[in-house]
């Protein structure tokens, strides 16, 4: 099981269910329908439930994965597509990201947005941790992209070719996918 990404947002002002209609549809044609549920793109809260200790109205119905320092496993350009639609659609509103796993969400800002563009530059869907490299091949570690049970494999993106981690930290072909 992985983490999902969770996006909250408040939009600052009323929205009619018209308004909310329309605007699910604009979110939709402008992102793409792959990352959202089918039904609708995001719901609208309780007014009684304080989510993860936020002030949030709406919720996003995403299928993506969390994409964050730790844990480069959703596409983060997605993600920060659908964030800055909010940000510039709702400009009084505010938005809210992190993980399912119940832990307190992050208050967007400039900076968060920045750190986090920053960061997918840098080590884009490759894990941060442990340098998310493995035996050398071709000179250098392989890329780990493969996780199977306690197994990890990786890609040489020199020679082209797919590895398992042997438990001694040696390389066993795979197939690819
Ligand atoms: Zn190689």
């Amino acid at each position: 099981m992985g983490v999902d990404c969770e996006i909250l947002f408040s939009t600052g002002r009323e929205l009619s269910e018209q308004d909310e209609k329309i605007l699910a549809w604009r979110l939709v044609e402008a992102v793409g329908r792959r990352f959202f549920y089918p039904e609708r793109p995001f719901h609208r809260l309780h007014s009684s439930s304080e989510m993860y200790g936020t002030t949030a109205t709406h919720e996003i119905n995403s299928l993506e994965r969390f994409y964050g320092e730790g844990y480069e496993r959703g596409h983060w350009p997605d993600i920060a597509a659908v964030i800055t639609w909010l940000r510039l659609n709702f400009p009084n509103g505010q938005v809210w990201y992190g993980g399912d796993t119940g832990e307190a969400l992050t208050l967007i800002t400039d900076q968060f947005m920045s750190e986090t563009w920053k960061h997918w530059a840098e080590h884009g869907g490759v894990p941060y941790r442990d340098n998310g490299r493995g035996p050398n091949c071709c000179g250098a570690g392989i890329f780990i992209n493969a996780w199977h049970g306690n197994r990890r494999g990786g890609y040489c993106p020199v020679c082209a070719k797919n590895y398992w981690i042997t438990p001694g930290n040696g390389l066993e072909p795979r197939d690819s996918n």
